[in-house]
């Protein structure tokens, strides 16, 4: 993801073209633009050219072409063979020209086909950027003829931030038979959440028991029964330098096994245990098919909504809490075409954290500033403000972690759970330099102290069949070579380099077969790199993940500097500290949006029947 900075650009936006183009049934997705959009000048950074992407939609793969001309959108194209007839088709129909015609991405969801909508726009996003154009940036076609109107709306539960943890609580506010709904600042739901690679960590599960019996290997059935509540606790806790909240982490630590129960008996299972980085445990529950987390739950829970008939609101941002006599009592929000007031008897703010906002990193570390960011552009820290301007606490601010492996030229993160599958980490003099899969901050620390502030990640073909593998060449990450030395060579090594670098993958094959100690101390993810052809990417540390954020006790009530809940006010995911302390090891993001999301639609329900 481009490092990029937005500010309420959606409250620009009216999108009068779509309207126009659902209300006379315009079809023609090839319909040429004008030279330029509306308003005269082009799109900022924009190269003409034609671009593709593909994302996964309901029923397969999206592609989508756009050609960019004269600095406008001139074409949108978009092909999903397999969409659901009369409800991702429909998508697939309609978004081209409604796209094309307000020279934006804001534009209205098809309803009843979030899936597939949200894939047209990941695809069209994805080749905007490659054409140079942060589509966040483009405010469409702005009707000075229309002004916004003023709207309200009444409902028990407002969650703000459809990502994970706004997603799981509405899921849960609305079992409870609330009425309830979400505003989402950007055009798709997801947030960063789309991007979770690994799996969900969770301890002392049914998946884990099951995984014990049947496998034939004794140490990893050994980690397997020894992956419990309290050694899940203590891994938290130690993987965050013991500054966590006890009391948070032993709540999510207990609720998780009930969580990956939850998103089973809601239909997402995730049978696959995999071991968490910077532990020996296994914690990472991952879906069947070896997709990311992220991405599965995200595409899930977005059919989920649909299916429950939860409402989601798209292109409407949260500006404001109102609070009345020291209590929550509802959301202010800008849509494109109105001014909006949610009342409601509770409200959750899942509005994720801050790793987009650069003013609100370098405020915490000066050298963030010019940072690479893994984070989608909305993690601008909104519900942290909104919170703070009634009186909330934060906690934790200052820890910003760090992901040692994302690939710089687009913020693409590649998951850990390639090192848990054996691969290794080498720097240019062909060396490793560490425990490949220490926590997150060690690594990273340790890959910035390598020449050039960088590293490979290498790997061989073992798992090259997965879906998640296979995504780092579709975008371009890999370098591929049937022998070492030519990985070495396409990796841009020298002379003695390429010794080191095969010399560096035999010692690793021979700690792997049991031959020898491994001088880094790594005693997991011990799978040899011997099966060609060898893949390696060129790698370095990224912005991934703020620990810090609002405070919030067990039940997921916001507390302000005295330590006493706010009324009305819930927090869950990212937007919230403590859970972490200074370091959050893989797995335990989406641990902390499905266990404290549904927490905190409990909370809120309960304090909504209360009223
Ligand atoms: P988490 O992992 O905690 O669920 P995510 O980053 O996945 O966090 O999701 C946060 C969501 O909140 C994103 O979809 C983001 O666009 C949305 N969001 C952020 N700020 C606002 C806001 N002011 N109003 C509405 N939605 C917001």
């Amino acid at each position: 993801m481009k490092k990029t900075k937005i500010s309420g650009f959606v409250s620009l936006i009216l999108v009068v073209a779509l309207m126009f183009a659902v209300v006379f049934g315009v079809k023609n997705i090839s319909t040429p633009a004008p030279a330029a959009p509306a308003g005269g000048a082009a799109i900022e950074g924009a190269v003409d050219g034609t671009y593709t992407a593909t994302a996964k939609g309901f029923g397969g793969d999206i592609t989508a072409d756009v050609t960019i001309a004269g600095g406008a959108i001139a074409d949108v194209q978009v092909m999903g063979p397999n969409e659901t007839e009369g409800l991702g088709s429909v998508a697939v129909e309609k978004l081209p020209g409604a796209v094309l015609a307000a020279q934006s991405l804001n534009v209205d969801m098809i309803s009843g086909a979030t899936v597939s909508s949200t894939a047209i726009l990941a695809a069209l996003d994805d080749c905007l950027a490659q054409a140079g154009i942060d589509s966040s940036k483009l405010t469409g076609v702005v009707s000075e003829a229309a002004e916004k109107t003023e709207e309200t709306l009444d409902v028990d539960v407002v969650v703000v931030g459809a990502g994970g943890a706004g997603m799981t609580a509405a899921i849960e506010a609305k079992q409870d038979g609330k009425n309830v709904v979400i505003l989402e600042k950007m055009p798709y739901v997801g947030g960063n959440t789309t991007k979770a690679s690994g799996g969900m960590n969770a301890a002392g599960t049914k998946m884990q028991q099951a995984q014990a019996d049947a496998t034939e290997d004794e140490a990893e059935r050994e980690a397997l029964l020894d992956s419990t509540v309290e050694n899940y606790i203590t891994d938290t806790m130690a993987g965050g330098h013991d500054i966590n909240d006890p009391e948070l982490v032993r709540t999510m630590a207990e609720n998780s096994s009930d969580a990956v129960d939850w998103l089973e008996s809601i239909g997402a299972p995730l049978p696959v245990v995999a071991p968490t980085g910077g532990t020996v445990h296994y914690y990472l529950h991952e879906p069947e098919d070896g997709s990311a987390v992220g991405e599965f739950l995200v595409q899930f829970y977005t059919q989920k909504l649909d299916e429950m008939g939860i409402e989601v609101l798209l292109d409407t941002e949260a500006t404001e809490l109102i609070s009345e006599e020291g209590k929550v009592t509802g959301v202010k929000a800008e849509s494109p075409t109105a001014h909006l007031t949610v009342n409601a008897a509770s409200v959750i703010l899942a509005t994720g954290g801050f790793g987009a906002n650069f003013d609100m990193l370098a405020s915490f570390d000066p050298a963030l500033a010019d940072a690479v960011t893994t984070n989608t552009p909305a993690a601008t820290g909104d519900g942290i403000v909104m919170a703070q301007e009634i009186g909330a606490d934060t906690v934790d601010m200052e820890y910003i972690q760090l992901h040692p492996t994302v690939f710089q030229e687009n913020g693409f993160l590649v998951s850990e759970r390639l090192r848990s599958n054996g691969a290794i980490l080498v720097n240019s003099e062909g060396n490793r330099f560490t425990n490949d899969l220490a926590t997150r901050d060690a690594v990273s620390q340790a890959e910035l102290k390598q020449p050039g502030a960088y590293a490979y990640i290498v790997y061989d073909s073992k798992y090259a069949e997965e879906k998640l593998y296979q995504k780092y060449v579709t975008n371009g990450l890999t370098v591929s070579a049937d022998t070492l030395e030519d990985l070495a060579a396409e990796m841009g090594l020298e002379g003695e380099a390429v010794e080191n670098f095969t010399a560096t993958v035999e010692k690793w094959n021979a700690v792997c077969n049991g031959e020898a100690e491994d001088e880094f101390g790594r005693n997991n993810g011990l799978v040899t790199l011997d099966q060609a052809p060898y893949t390696a990417i060129k790698i370095a540390p990224g912005v991934h993940h703020t620990m810090g954020g609002l405070k919030i006790n067990t039940a997921a009530e916001v507390l302000d500097a005295d330590g006493n809940a706010i009324p009305g006010l819930f927090a869950a995911g990212e937007v919230t500290g403590g859970v972490h302390g200074g370091n959050r090891i893989g797995g335990n993001a989406v641990a902390d949006i499905v266990v404290f999301g549904r927490i905190s639609a409990q909370s809120a329900c309960a304090y909504a029947d209360a009223q």
